[in-house]
This record gives C-alpha cells, structure tokens and sequence, in this order.
C-alpha cells in the first residue's frame, strides 16, 4: 500500500482505537465504538481496499474523479466508499476523507457519547489527567457538570450553558469560545497568565477534533 501514514495518522487522532475483525480481516479504525475507516487485508494480509464514510454527494463526486475510489465495498454504499491502496488518489485527499470520515462517525454519536469517546468536558479539560478523578470527583460528564467546584444543588455553569442551554456537544460549536463564562468560573489558584495558557490549551484541544 502506497499509503504508508495511514495507521500512524488514525491512531493521533482522539480517541481512537483499533482491532482486527478476524473473519472479514479488516483492521478496522474506531471512535466510541463505531468504526470509521477500515483497512481490508486479503488471505496474504495485503491491504485491497480502504473503506470510509463520506457525505453521500461528496462520495459521489470523488467516485466520479478517481475510478479509483468506488462505493464501498461491503458496506452501505450511499455513504461509504473503498479506496484502492495503491491507486491514484493524493495523500492529502485521502487524509481529508479520513478526516472527513471520522468526524462524520463522532457526530452521529449522542453527546455525551463524544464527550466520553474523546476524554474531554465541556470546556476541553482532561478529567481522566486529573488527581481528583475518580477520588474526590467523579468527572464533569459522569456528574453531568455537578462537580464540586460548581454552585451547590446545580451544574457547572459552562455545562449548563453548553448542554442544557445550547445542546451542543462541548463548546466547540459555539461562535463566543471561550466566553464570559469560561472568565466567570475560572480556577481562582491560577495567576492570569495561567489561566490564559490554560484556556488557549482548552480551546485548541476543542478545537482540534
Ligand atoms: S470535573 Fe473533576 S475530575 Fe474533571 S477536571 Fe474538574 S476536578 Fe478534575
Ligand atoms: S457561551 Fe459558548 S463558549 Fe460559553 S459556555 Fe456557552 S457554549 Fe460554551
């Protein structure tokens, strides 16, 4: 196979994982459980298609540029489409539809789901990187933003602007990142340039999946 990144760039992204599905011998690339690309090995383990998600018109429109990309092999193939590994089709195309593919599968998850498949809150911190998980708190998404550190009886204010207000995901998909609210809750232990850094930390982890 030609593209030779291929595992190494999958596995960087958040959250995901691999396994080898033995009776079709796929390795099979997964984000919270579901799989969004796959690498089809024949009997000699030699890759013969790599299988991705795409919008159904994008998927269309690159079967018809590249015969190399056609509707996905054993799949549904309104959405999916296998892509020959030692084909026509560019690195960097390909690595967008991997992008592409992946991003397609985490939204189909529900939101809580995306949040606990990408080991993040709300607000992009890293509970599962915190001394106090699973000791003397339970996370933000396991106690759905009722962290300690929010007001008594009530969800974290981000939390509560984000999911129950916005319905989003995490703050992400909100045009004021990071807002008043992120100011207005910030850790009163962290001097002003750290909260910055913190913050810039936060919103590029967000912003990076
Ligand atoms: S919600 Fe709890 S576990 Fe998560 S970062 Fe905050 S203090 Fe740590
Ligand atoms: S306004 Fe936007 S950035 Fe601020 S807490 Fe709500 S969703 Fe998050």
């Amino acid at each position: 196979m030609r593209y030779t990144w291929l595992d190494e760039y999958l596995l960087q992204k958040r959250g995901v994982t691999k396994d080898l599905q033995p009776v079709w011998n796929w390795v099979r690339y997964m984000i919270g459980g579901r799989m969004f690309a796959a690498v089809c090995l024949d009997e000699k383990n030699k890759p013969y298609y790599i299988n991705l998600k795409l919008e159904p018109m994008e998927g269309e429109f690159y079967r018809a540029q590249y015969p190399d990309v056609i509707p996905g092999y054993y799949s549904d193939k309104l959405h999916w489409n296998s892509i020959r590994p030692d084909g026509a089709v560019p690195d960097e195309l390909l690595r967008q539809m991997l992008d592409q593919s992946y991003a397609l599968v985490l939204a189909g998850l529900p939101k809580k789901q995306q949040r606990a498949a990408l080991g993040l809150t709300v607000c992009g911190s890293e509970c599962g990187s915190c001394e106090l998980y699973g000791q003397s708190c339970p996370g933000c998404n396991e106690a759905a933003g009722r962290v300690f550190h929010a007001p008594a009886g009530k969800p974290c204010p981000i939390y509560g602007c984000c999911v129950n207000k916005k319905h989003l995901a995490t703050c992400k998909g909100c045009p004021q990142l990071p807002c008043a609210i992120w100011q207005a809750v910030r850790d009163p232990s962290l001097t002003e340039e750290e909260f910055r850094q913190d913050t810039a930390r936060r919103v590029e982890r967000l912003k990076g999946v």
